[in-house]
């Protein structure tokens, strides 16, 4: 790879496209989950070379996820550091591609580094600021390839948990981060609900589903309330097991037609995540 390709000008997905060609060509198709740590130090080194990461370690950062630094000791480089109090591999994986992506497309920007909060890393809505949202397209980019997962999931299937669970473990990721993935490529009418204690935080429909009217304005107050007979208005209802496997709701739950819900209560960020999917 030209190094003038490597630009800083370069889209986060165009990055992140770049590095999976790279790692293809080094390790093969078959190179999942990416050891983020390892593939940041190098392909940074190799990149610029008086200007790499040179150190990447948990801490105790509360109320952080994460964050680029200049390099602590004062020597050339930088050091991405990830909040140690997590113990999700999925998580943290996430999150040093997000500091990685940081790197490669704001350092420059922000010489004296970025902090990123949890929230940073958990909404996808319009609110999340800028360079936080680049740095999540790249990590999505860059741990799940798009020719990838749709070997793994084509366009036009329904999911299951099954299949999600196969794809968060190949990729190393958390379901909240595989999904909103998959909803961004597929062709069927499907939206992701992310909720807490019964309201919606936000929500993100595919493109078929939003164009046929399927979305929350979420932005908008009041708070918007789970649906009263859905599986995620009601934990006391379903045990883990049974949220998970989903169930089929008649016209009038999620939105005004027939739907079948998958739920997760309590994922790794203290959400309820919801999979709505719809008849084509
Ligand atoms: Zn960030």
């Amino acid at each position: 790879m030209a190094r003038k390709q490597m630009s800083e000008e370069l889209s986060p997905a165009r990055w992140a496209f770049n590095i999976t060609h790279i790692l293809n060509t080094v390790l093969g198709p078959e190179h999942f989950p990416i050891n983020v740590q390892e593939v940041a130090k190098e392909l940074s080194l190799q990149m610029y070379r008086d200007d790499p990461i040179t150190e990447i370690q948990g801490k105790n950062i509360p109320g952080f996820e994460g964050a680029l630094f200049k390099d602590p000791s004062g020597q050339k480089g930088w050091a991405i550091f990830f909040n140690n109090s997590f113990q999700s591999k999925g998580r943290i994986n996430f999150t040093l591609a997000h500091e990685f992506g940081h790197y490669l497309i704001h350092r420059v920007r922000y010489p004296n580094g970025i902090q990123c909060s949890e929230s940073d890393l958990v909404r996808w809505d319009s609110e999340l600021g800028q360079i936080e949202h680049q740095a999540n397209v790249f990590a999505a980019n860059l741990l799940m390839p798009l020719d990838d997962y749709r070997r793994q999931i084509p366009d036009n299937i329904k999911i299951t948990m099954e299949m999600m669970d196969v794809v968060t473990q190949r990729y190393a990721v958390s379901l909240l981060a595989a999904l909103i993935r998959w909803i961004d490529y597929t062709s069927k009418r499907a939206i992701v609900v992310v909720s807490r204690s019964g309201f919606i935080l936000w929500a993100k429909p595919s493109k078929s589903a939003f164009s046929s009217g399927i979305f929350y304005r979420t932005a908008s107050s009041p708070p918007i309330e789970v649906p009263a007979n859905s599986i995620a208005a009601r934990p006391a209802d379903f045990d883990i097991e049974k949220a998970k496997k989903g169930m089929k709701h008649g016209p009038g739950v999620w939105f005004k037609e027939p739907s079948e819900e998958i739920t997760v209560f309590a994922d790794q960020y203290d959400l309820t995540i919801s999979i709505i999917q719809f008849a084509l």
